[in-house]
């Protein structure tokens, strides 16, 4: 068994919660939920600071249970946007430790270190220290930190002491840490694995430990023998890495939409149009900030009266970052499946997704197509830089100044990114 290696698992604490407690200053210190889609009855409970859990509140649970556990609570809706962000922050403070970092989700990441602690005076319990202590400082935020010699050891670690904790698994107190707890306690052994292990009267991760291994290879086949390598401490999987360069945040991006609430009724194609204009540009404009193209648009409309949503999704002839292609595309979704005879909206969302890197190269035809597609690549482009330069309202659409409900609807405050990872 190689127990040479240092693996830092490092695990932000109620990660969005936190991060909406770090930028609103007036929420720190008060439980603060963040959950979901409370117009739909099904908003749920995505994350809670502690102030909440501390009152009852928890992870999954309805908004208005929660509610009722924390009646003086704060409820906000999901930033992903900003979470984002701040994952990428995070990551950027563990590129300064180590190249092998893997993320786990957006607050969750594990660090190789072993080639890295000799600049901390080779103690790897500093290197650990120090990355809970810069990210507190820089962005506010408290982890909790695993160290060991394998992945699923330093995973343990961080899950084992919150907020703020840390903790060190070595093989020499293994057995004393983790060995009494729960076998389901372990990465990777989940509800029906734990079922079968206790069956076998196998309960703790010390059990699977010491277990036969002909009795579990046969009774869970080869996962088995995976967990019980786990429970002894011989997992060996490496730490992958995504690239230190903003190209792993792309890779994480599978879906780029943004969508409004509106404050009036949308109760005619025109303005129905000009809605979807407005965040479908903006949705573009994020492609483009992103170096990526969709291949897919859809669009969702929120009836007025009963709140349901009702969405619609095409495919693109070719991968696109165009404003033009995706509003064009998602007005003709809307309008084709939306009667506004019969039908208002209250929200309108647009999304771009099945992305691809915009750098992938372009087939030039002889009917001028692609050529023409450049040139309305190089007005976004232009119209990106001017409002990167002068704000986002320095050139606005001339259909948006007619209108003076739409001056209210800001696209940019609502931006979603959606990673892989994120569950919402
Ligand atoms: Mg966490």
């Amino acid at each position: 068994m190689d127990v040479s290696r240092v693996i830092i698992h490092s695990d932000m604490n109620a990660f969005y919660a936190s991060v909406e407690q770090a930028e609103r200053p007036e929420l720190r210190g008060r439980p603060v939920i963040v959950g979901g889609d409370e117009q739909s009855r099904h908003g749920i409970v995505l994350t809670a600071s502690y102030e909440a859990k501390r009152r009852g509140v928890k992870t999954a649970m309805v908004l208005w249970e929660a509610r009722r556990a924390c009646p003086e609570a704060v409820v906000v809706p999901p930033h992903y946007g900003l979470y984002q962000r701040y994952s990428r922050l995070a990551r950027k403070i563990y590129y300064d430790y180590t190249d092998l970092v893997e993320p786990f989700g957006p607050d969750e990441a594990w660090l190789d270190v072993t080639h890295s602690v000799g600049l901390a005076g080779g103690d790897p319990v500093l290197v650990a220290q120090e990355i809970s202590e810069r990210v507190r400082t820089e962005l506010g935020l408290s982890v909790s930190v695993g160290l060991s010699w394998n992945k699923v050891f330093a995973k343990f670690g961080s899950d084992h002491d919150k907020p703020d904790g840390f903790m060190r698994i070595t093989p020499g107190n293994a057995a004393r840490l983790v060995w009494p707890r729960p076998v389901d306690e372990l990465l990777y052994v989940g509800p029906a694995t734990a079922r079968k292990l206790r069956r076998l009267g196998i309960r703790t991760v010390g059990e699977l430990a010491c277990a036969d291994p002909e009795l579990v290879h046969q009774r869970l086949g080869r996962m088995g023998d995976v967990v019980q390598a786990f429970a002894q401490g011989r997992d060996t999987s490496p730490v992958r890495p995504l690239d230190a360069s903003a190209l792993d945040v792309r890779r994480e991006v599978k879906s780029v939409g943004n969508g409004v609430t509106c404050p009036f009724d949308v109760d005619d194609a025109t303005c129905a149009r000009q809605v979807v204009w407005l965040m479908g540009e903006s949705v573009a404009q994020r492609l483009r900030a992103l170096g990526l193209r969709a291949r897919c648009v859809s669009v969702t409309g929120r009836d007025f009266e009963t709140l349901a949503c009702r969405s619609r999704q095409r495919q693109l002839a070719r991968p696109s970052d165009l404003t033009g292609e995706i509003c064009s595309a998602a007005c003709e979704l809307l309008l084709g499946d939306w009667d506004f005879r019969h039908e208002k909206l209250r929200g309108i969302g647009v999304r771009a997704s099945q992305l691809v890197p915009a750098e992938l190269p372009v087939q030039l035809d002889l009917e001028g197509v692609e050529a023409a597609r450049l040139g309305r690549a190089r007005l976004d482009a232009t119209v990106d830089d001017l409002r990167s330069r002068f704000g986002n309202h320095a050139v606005r659409r001339l259909s948006e100044l007619g209108d003076p409900r739409l001056a209210a609807l800001d696209p940019e405050r609502d931006h979603n990114v959606h990673p892989v990872s994120y569950f919402a």
